[in-house]
């Protein structure tokens, strides 16, 4: 099989009404994403996930530096190709961010098109393991802009359609309020209701000691991002004294820096993003690393749970999934939650294909 066309694509899916957390304002999600073409006839779809800011870079990089690589190659090679493009023309500015951000797009395309030739849908494909569904927690009734009497009619709701798990922003300039707010939440959902908090990196270390100390009474499942995710040290000095776990990934780009929070005990739930690490190739081995230490991987949804329900399927340290379901309604066969569980896809590939009536109602470039 070779590659023949490479088409990107920039859509932005409306969020209605607008969200916040601690450091983002999102009135849509960006998906910056592209379609590979082979000369068998299968297309493959990837894309990464944004705020709707900086998509033209991330598109720019694949149409005039990855695109033109891939013309002409056996997307089973997509090792090899992820290596050339990693270690190519873009290595001397670009590690992280932007360039990687592209390249997870195109894996993931790559990915979706063996699992296609293959007939069977991702996680089939990379070796099943949960055959029964995916655990799935709720991220999308607490955000930090959210009224206290929203956010608890939503987590309220959340624990009503049968979801085990929720999630809630914090981050308020006022600890004071983060603290009243997470009372009243654990009050609403009761005990028996798994219950994270997410800092969104808006803490120093002084602050995270001391309000992370005193939300512990309300059995918090994880704390997330207290920190900026370059502080190593300062998670590590938080996983040691707070009796919450630690997690966090969603902003950490390469296995290098995974594994150096994972063998230095500074994170506790695993985060990897497949959005973030340059796709597939690079997550299964971020996945990998977390399973030798026995850290559980519970992924960030950049891509909104498409892609990550089949690696979750396919990973025996997984053990959770977030679920937000922004853009669930472009895709053929959308990741779906009932009684608490992904449904698992049975369409092949990595149920990353849109409906072409959406793609051409929120293409933007
Ligand atoms: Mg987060």
């Amino acid at each position: 099989m070779k590659i023949t066309k490479v088409e990107t694509f920039v859509l932005h899916v409306p969020i209605n009404p607008p969200i916040t957390d601690a450091i983002n304002v999102a009135t849509h999600w960006g998906l910056s994403g592209v379609k590979i073409h082979t000369d068998e006839g299968f297309v493959g779809y990837g894309y990464t996930g944004t705020c709707g800011h900086g998509d033209d870079m991330i598109v720019d990089t694949i149409d005039r530096y990855y695109g033109p690589e891939l013309i002409g190659k056996d997307p089973f090679m997509v090792k090899e190709i992820w290596d050339t493009l990693r270690f190519g023309k873009m290595h001397w500015i670009g590690r992280a961010g932007i360039t990687h951000m592209a390249l997870a797009a195109v894996d993931i395309a790559l990915w979706d098109i063996m699992a296609k030739a293959s007939n069977q849908p991702l996680w089939k494909y990379l070796g099943g393991h949960k055959s029964k569904g995916i655990k799935a927690y709720n991220t999308n009734g607490g955000w930090l802009n959210w009224s206290k009497e929203r956010l608890l009619k939503d987590v309220t709701d959340i624990v009503e359609q049968g979801f085990t798990g929720v999630k809630i922003k914090v981050g308020k300039a006022d600890p004071h309020e983060d603290y009243d707010r997470v009372r009243a939440v654990r009050k609403a959902i009761g005990d028996q209701t798994i219950f994270m908090i997410d800092v969104n990196q808006q803490w120093n270390i002084n602050t995270a000691m001391t309000w992370g100390k005193k939300l512990e009474e309300f059995d918090l499942f994880w704390l997330e991002e207290p920190l900026n995710p370059d502080d190593i040290l300062g998670h590590k000095k938080l996983a040691d004294a707070l009796n919450v776990p630690i997690a966090l990934g969603e902003h950490v780009y390469t296995k290098y820096a995974f594994r150096d929070y994972i063998s230095q005990g500074a994170v506790e739930y695993c985060q990897v993003d497949v959005t973030r690490v340059a796709g597939i190739t690079e997550w299964l081995q971020v996945a990998g690393l977390a399973a030798a230490y026995d850290i559980p991987v519970c992924p960030h949804v950049g891509d909104m749970g498409q892609i990550h329900q089949h690696l979750v399927a396919a990973t025996q340290g997984a053990v959770m999934l977030e679920y937000i379901p922004w853009i669930r309604d472009i895709f053929v066969e959308p990741a779906t939650v009932k009684n608490g569980f992904y449904i698992l896809p049975e369409m092949p590939g990595a149920s990353t294909e849109i409906i072409p009536s959406c793609f051409e109602a929120y293409r933007v470039r």
